[in-house]
């Protein structure tokens, strides 16, 4: 099998033969999905924990659904509410749970790292479902499927990743992923708004919706993520919007089969405009939530199955 991960940590971890086994597997729970008998035994008596030290609507609720529709026993801790807010520190929490023999633990964190360090304690499959400003890549992997889908292939397309991109672990998640599938990514949005080491990545920025947005393919947006900012990041949301928010008037750059793409939760009226969002003609963004669900079904499907096959391997230590 082309997937030989222990964790889903980072798309950085991935060879493209991965994404592409990950991406076909997701095709199939697409199918499955969309049938009246969604339930499958696949990871039957595997418990999955559900970790998520910061607010979550779509993942957590995406992660549990595909766990739950794979069978396992899925749990989620609510992190707001618990020990953690007594002093337990991150280790403490994980021996704990580890303790109790999850198979699968999906976390989220407002710090970048930490998923990875609590990978290192567990003897479990973990999948980040987001760390501070560093990954996210079941997202990342849910956006390519929708690309996929949508224009037929996932490479030589002219991508532009708009907006706040120096706060986003999507942005990042997703530059490293259409880069590895060669495909031609492009940021476009304020300077305040870019990375300092955006160099390092090799792609081309551009301040102006016009130029950035020319012949795209796609046009992926992104979330203003005022609680990252301290600061005067942006003159005004209003002013944002004028300059940066997806209208039908800068959408009208792009070329006319061009998608736009917005990883949620959409602040209408500050980087997108409602009826951009809404329209069936060039918003794929319900199709990325459905997607979402077959790619975290896929990915623990797959750990699952590099799990079971190192147990096996492995005598249990009594
Ligand atoms: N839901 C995504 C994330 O958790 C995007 C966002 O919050 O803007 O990073």
């Amino acid at each position: 099998m082309a997937f030989r991960q222990k964790h889903l940590l980072g798309i950085e971890h991935l060879r493209p033969e991965e994404i592409t086994t990950l991406l076909d597997l997701a095709d199939q729970y697409v199918d499955l999905n969309r049938q009246d008998m969604k339930h499958t035994d696949t990871l039957h008596g595997l418990t999955q924990i559900n970790m998520f030290f910061e607010n979550s609507t779509r993942t957590q609720a995406s992660f549990e659904i595909a766990g739950k529709r794979l069978g396992a026993d899925v749990m989620n801790m609510a992190m707001q509410a618990s020990s953690i807010k007594k002093g337990e520190t991150l280790i403490d929490t994980a021996l704990t749970l580890n303790a109790m023999h999850p198979d699968l633990l999906v976390v989220r964190h407002p710090h970048s790292g930490a998923v990875d360090l609590l990978a290192q304690k567990v003897n479990c499959a973990v999948l980040n479902a987001g760390d501070g400003k560093h990954e996210h890549p079941t997202q990342a992997l849910l956006d390519a499927l929708t690309i996929r889908r949508a224009k037929g292939r996932l490479h030589r397309l002219n991508i532009a990743i708009c907006g706040d991109v120096s706060h986003s672990r999507v942005a990042r998640s997703n530059l490293i992923l259409l880069g590895k599938m060669e495909n031609r990514v492009r940021l476009v949005g304020p300077a305040t708004l870019m990375p300092s080491q955006i160099g390092e990545f090799g792609v081309e920025v551009y301040e102006d919706m016009e130029e950035g947005l020319k012949d795209v393919d796609v046009v992926m947006m992104l979330r203003l993520q005022r609680e990252r900012m301290d600061g005067g990041f942006i003159p005004s949301e209003r002013e944002y919007y004028h300059r940066y928010g997806l209208d039908a008037d800068k959408l009208s750059f792009a070329k006319d089969d061009a998608i736009v793409m917005h990883p949620g939760p959409m602040n209408r009226g500050v980087e997108i405009d409602g009826d951009i969002a809404d329209d069936i003609n060039r918003s794929v963004i319900q199709d990325q939530v459905e997607m979402g669900v077959a790619v975290r079904m896929a990915a623990m499907d797959l750990l699952a199955r590099n799990l079971r096959a190192e147990r096996a391997n492995k005598p249990v230590e009594v």
